[in-house]
């Protein structure tokens, strides 16, 4: 068992604030889809999923396996696999998992594949891409994709869905209209010949909040869930789900002109009293953030970090602060910490959070 006292608090009652926040943007029809790729954002994808199952219709994850992960903890709710590989469609089909077809040849192969296996309108989600160049079919192989699909009892077409490539940039509004209206014509074009109208959905977070006129039939909802919209204003609006957590390990009296940590980055100019945090670069904690970039706070203070960030360990200053050997230190608390890591580290909040590594205890608590 993993009693590191280094943990992530995911905090359920924040995951259904945010969840709620969204919804009440939404007509009542549409779907949610909850994206918990990634760990769920580098929380505990198992944990967020069996805690949301009964208020979102849809999850999605990245890759197969991870779809894999929530079946064996018996969530039922169906599971979209936004990048599914060809090797891997029969442990998708055991686990009922429902991939997303990009490419020709992931249709010709699934087609095959759903053929051989004697699959009956197995559900499959068409990703059309629209601007974005990363995955999806073209428009051009519309009229292929639907002889293809023509053919086949194999599948049925859940879902016709893209993404879009810069949602929260209001200088790219038109880009991003221009992305909408090529979908829509995309799928009016499918409808037309399909012979039955799939549910079509293109938002993800900053979509629902900028183009909530596109929400179709489903949104994906990734970041916002998490406890971060486009702005601080919105960001302020939702709650924190990531809490990260560790102690003091043990606290040093250091003399002026001593130094600490490798290569003697930190050289202490007075007095000084440092404390160990057992917690590193190999948790997730960039390097980027030594030498008084990153902060951690204990006791409602922050405390830099000083020298260099280790693999295990993390040194602050806590000269000014009053306390102990395994006193609680918090990594981050709140979304400001997270994006002041994210700004000293040059990154945005996403890679904060997926960053934590699997070696950190996860616990949920609702
Ligand atoms: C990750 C992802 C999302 C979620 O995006 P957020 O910005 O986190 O809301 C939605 N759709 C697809 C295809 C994704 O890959």
């Amino acid at each position: 068992m993993n009693n590191h006292v280094t943990v992530l608090e995911i905090d359920g009652k924040a995951l259904e604030h945010n969840l709620n926040y969204f919804k009440k943007k939404l007509h009542p029809n549409t779907k949610t889809l909850a994206v918990v790729k990634a760990f769920g954002y580098g929380s505990d994808g198992v944990q967020v999923a069996s805690f949301l199952q009964d208020k979102v219709d849809y999850f999605a994850v990245a890759y197969t396996h991870e779809g894999v992960a929530l079946r064996e903890a018996g969530i039922e709710t169906p599971i979209l696999v936004l990048h599914p590989q060809v090797q891997n469609f029969d442990q998708l089909v055991a686990n009922r998992l429902e991939p997303s077809i990009y490419s020709f040849k992931t249709l010709t192969a699934f087609l095959a594949y759903a053929d051989e296996a004697l699959l009956m309108n197995y559900p499959v989600h068409l990703k059309f891409n629209t601007g974005l160049n990363r995955l999806g079919l073209w428009h051009n192989d519309i009229p292929l994709i639907l002889s293809k699909l023509q053919e086949s009892k194999h599948v049925k077409v859940e879902s016709i869905f893209s993404h879009l490539a810069a949602s929260e940039d209001h200088d790219e509004k038109e880009f991003t209209i221009n992305q909408i209206n090529n979908f829509a014509y995309i799928v009016k074009k499918i409808y037309e010949h399909l012979g039955y109208e799939p549910m079509i959905h293109i938002l993800n977070t900053s979509g629902i909040v900028n183009y909530p006129q596109a929400q179709f039939d489903m949104v994906r909802l990734g970041i916002g869930l998490y406890g971060f919209g486009n702005d601080e204003k919105e960001t302020s609006q939702l709650k924190n789900t990531h809490v990260l957590k560790s102690v003091i390990s043990q606290i040093h009296m250091i003399e002026p002109g001593e130094t600490v940590g490798y290569n003697r980055a930190f050289v202490s100019k007075g007095f000084s009293k440092t404390a160990t945090i057992p917690i590193g670069h190999a948790d997730g904690i960039s390097r980027r953030l030594g030498n008084e970039k990153g902060y951690v706070t204990l006791h409602g203070q922050k405390a830099p970090i000083i020298g260099n960030v280790c693999m295990d360990m993390i040194m602050i200053d806590i000269t000014k602060i009053d306390c102990k050997e395994g006193d609680e230190v918090y990594i981050f608390k709140n979304q400001q910490d997270i994006l002041h890591m994210a700004e000293e580290a040059e990154t945005i909040s996403y890679e904060i959070l997926t960053a934590i590594s699997q070696r950190v205890k996860r616990i949920l608590t609702s």
